[in-house]
């Protein structure tokens, strides 16, 4: 809208109007349609930092190059429209009391026209607005400030309109709900990262609870868009309108996750300690480290002193009322300590009221002062009576143990689970006449060992710690006159439920006069074997000539004896035989002659051997899955296996007619089976079969001759030979005796 002048800018050069204007408190310009300025006043020229004559008829653009290029289209504008353009807040440095200071005006631009309506000029009106303009900036920079802030201290700032729930956010609030910094996100959308839980019983409780109290406050959990669940917290306001109608909300929002991560952490270890407590039985204290006065018990230290801590108060002088009178001094000396380094720890024993007497352990730690509160002990109490009685019965237990042990003749000694020896009783040294720290250094028992055992003494034991394996070795010790005598040591490792050693135990008996008696017996059974064998030898070469001689006669009871003699012989020979097999085992000297051979040339062969002179039943011979099979072995021995199998088959079938003998290849072993339809044997007997003198006993076997070493043998050399013999049996039903080979080649 245009202003009417009445007045033309010439005629006010010298006018009323001139010195008013001139005067006035605020600049003042008038500039002509051409931009040229024609009038200024002395504030004006102050504020354009210009002299009078550098102005007035001069172009406005000349004068203000940079902003009269900007000002002079809303000019243009102004002149066209007639209505006043404003320039607000331009900042202009200008020097105030001799300081340059940043000065800010508003500039208006006015159309003056005449009174016939044309356009006559402009008014330029510049005012400051200097506290505006202050706090303008103010406000700038403490949004500024508090952008900062918030930002800094992990703050997201928010307003909701409550209206149009709109809501404006910081960069750090996407941020929270794991969006991009500069992602919007509308208030919905926040919801919906909420917990269902928290939603409707935290967040949307807290926000009703804000329309009516008008603070907003609460923390929840939320899973951001990445699927991170955080915890959130938040303190709002809300804003009223005149009428008391809510209509906006202001607030910051945090991301408590790590607080509450460690709240949690706190909670759970409080429920730890409870949990602990409650089930290690402790009742906790707090305790007056100067008047040693109680002030604090929980429950179960007074139920462990003997009192109902849901009826019964107590005094503070618990302890002094039911210690023992011997551990006074123990407390006193306790407590002291605890004042020196800190830690208060003693075990005593209390009478309760019924005179009743119980073991208490006591830990405790000195708290500093702190807040105001006097240094304190903190502590628990633990009834040990039954692990104390346990503790007493157990070196009761532990003293008769050792007694029994010092006083046996054997020797009893005990290892770590390493096979440290620690302990060897009171036999042991007086035998050796070493003393106990002698035994226990290093392997120092190693040294009364016979020097021909010890390396393998020492690889056994070595090996039984590392397999966990029992161990036993048949070994001499030097006694204290320097002679060696024979012992038979044994240990065996004692587990705990996990399958570890806890410790060694083991023995060492003196067998001497036993293997001096087996020397003996094994020298007198060589002897006899020997002084037999040359009689049989000489009876069967005797008994064979005889049958060449007259085995074709006619006087059959002659016939028969002869045959019957040589079929004892025979028999004589293979006894002889084993008995001489037996001597050489026990002394480990049973040659073995190992060549490879067929093994089926052998089973053959075998079986005609046996038709030869045993008739009464009917051999017969199955070969699977192979043609032929090649092990590597001694011959003699291994048909000495399969004849006592053979024998034993007939022998111990007399009512059965048919023996079977299979042999064939199962994974790289050759397997021969020997079925008989005999006596068989139960479960028990079967273990035993294989030991050395081992007859079944019965009414039947009484009759079936033989010694109960034909299985022994067997045995020791099918384990010579990397082989296995195993047996299925029924009692009247027969038995199954197999045995296995690894192949050599297979044909
Ligand atoms: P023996 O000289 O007594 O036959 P062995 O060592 O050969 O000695 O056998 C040991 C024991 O095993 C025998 O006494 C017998 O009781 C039992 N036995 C062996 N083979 C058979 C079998 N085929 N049937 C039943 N019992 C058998």
């Amino acid at each position: 809208m245009g202003v009417n002048f009445p007045i033309s800018p010439s005629s006010l050069s010298e006018g009323f109007l001139t010195n008013v204007l001139e005067k006035t408190p605020f600049g003042f310009a008038l500039m002509n349609g051409e931009y040229i300025v024609e009038f200024a006043n002395d504030i004006w020229l102050e504020i354009a930092h210009k002299t009078r004559d550098e102005v007035i008829g001069k172009k406005f653009s000349d004068l203000f190059p940079e902003t009269g290029e900007q000002i002079i289209p809303h000019c243009e504008n102004v002149r066209k429209t007639g209505n006043a353009f404003h320039a607000p807040e331009f900042s202009i440095k200008l020097v105030r009391n001799g300081v340059l200071q940043d000065v800010y005006f508003n500039f208006i631009y006015h159309p003056v026209y005449n009174e016939s309506g044309n356009f006559q000029c402009f008014v330029t009106v510049a005012m400051e607005v200097p506290e505006m303009i202050e706090i303008k900036t103010k406000v700038k920079e403490d949004e500024e400030r508090l952008r900062l802030a918030t930002e800094s201290s992990h703050t997201a700032t928010w307003e909701l309109n409550l209206l149009t729930r709109e809501v404006i956010h910081s960069h750090y609030l996407s941020e929270i709900f794991g969006y991009g910094s500069d992602e919007l996100v509308s208030h919905q959308q926040l919801r919906s990262h909420l917990s269902e839980y928290d939603r409707i019983h935290v967040v949307e409780k807290a926000f009703e609870e804000a329309l009516k109290t008008g603070i907003y406050k609460y923390e929840a959990q939320i899973t951001d868009k990445n699927g991170v669940e955080k915890w959130v917290a938040t303190n709002g306001k809300v804003f009223f309108d005149g009428l008391g109608q809510p209509t906006r909300m202001l607030g910051v929002m945090q991301d408590i996750s790590e607080r509450k991560k460690s709240e949690i952490l706190l909670k759970q270890s409080h429920h730890q300690l409870n949990t602990a407590m409650e089930a290690t039985k402790l009742g906790t204290f707090d305790m007056d480290p100067e008047s040693l006065q109680k002030y604090n018990f929980s429950p179960r230290f007074l139920e462990i002193f003997g009192y109902d801590a849901t009826k019964e108060t107590i005094g503070s002088n618990i302890l002094e009322k039911h210690i023992h009178k011997n551990f006074i001094k123990t407390r006193a000396e306790a407590l002291r300590e605890a004042k020196e380094t800190g830690d208060l720890y003693y075990q005593t024993k209390i009478v309760l009221r019924d005179g009743s007497v119980k073991w208490i352990e006591l830990y405790g730690r000195l708290l500093p002062p702190a807040n105001g509160s006097k240094a304190y002990i903190s502590g628990t109490v633990r009834d040990i009576t039954d692990l104390k009685n346990f503790e007493e019965k157990i070196s009761a237990s532990e003293k008769k143990y050792r007694f029994l042990a010092d006083s046996m003749p054997q020797m009893v000694w005990i290892g770590e689970p390493d096979g440290k020896l620690t302990y060897f009783n009171k036999s042991t040294l007086d035998y050796s006449g070493k003393d106990y720290n002698h035994f226990i250094d290093g392997n120092g028992w190693l040294e009364i060992v016979h020097p021909e055992e010890q390396k393998e003494n020492l690889r056994l034991w070595e090996k039984s710690v590392k397999t966990k394996k029992p161990f036993a070795y048949e070994h001499r010790f030097r006694n204290k006159h320097n002679e060696y005598r024979w012992f038979m040591s044994r240990a065996y490792p004692e587990l705990d439920e996990l399958g570890n050693v806890t410790k060694w135990v083991g023995t060492s008996t003196d067998i001497d006069e036993m293997k001096r008696q087996e020397n003996q017996k094994n020298d007198f059974i060589k002897m006899a074997n020997h002084e037999l064998k040359t009689p049989v030898t000489t009876i069967k070469g005797y008994v064979q000539l005889l049958k060449k001689m007259r085995g074709d006669s006619e006087d059959k009871f002659l016939v028969n004896s002869l045959n019957t003699i040589e079929n004892q012989v025979n028999k004589l020979t293979v006894l002889i035989g084993d008995l001489l097999d037996i001597s050489r085992m026990e002394s480990g000297k049973l040659p073995l002659n190992k060549r490879e051979f067929s093994l089926l040339k052998l089973v053959t062969e075998t079986i005609e051997d046996i038709k030869a002179s045993e008739q009464s039943h009917q051999i017969n011979f199955e070969l699977k899955h192979t043609t032929d099979v090649e092990v590597y072995g001694d011959k003699e021995r291994i048909t000495q296996v399969l004849n006592n199998l053979l024998t034993n088959a007939i022998k111990y079938s007399p009512l059965a007619t048919v023996v079977n003998v299979k042999l064939y290849v199962e994974k790289n072993h050759a397997v021969v089976s020997v079925e008989d339809f005999g006596i068989g044997m139960d479960g028990k007997e079967l273990k035993k079969i294989f030991e050395r003198f081992y007859r079944v006993s019965g009414d039947d076997e009484e009759t079936f001759p033989g010694f109960g070493i034909g299985l022994f043998i067997v045995k020791d050399i099918m384990d010579r030979h990397d082989g296995k013999i195993w047996v299925e049996s029924e009692k009247n039903k027969g038995s199954k005796f197999y045995f296995s080979l690894p192949i050599f080649t297979n044909l």
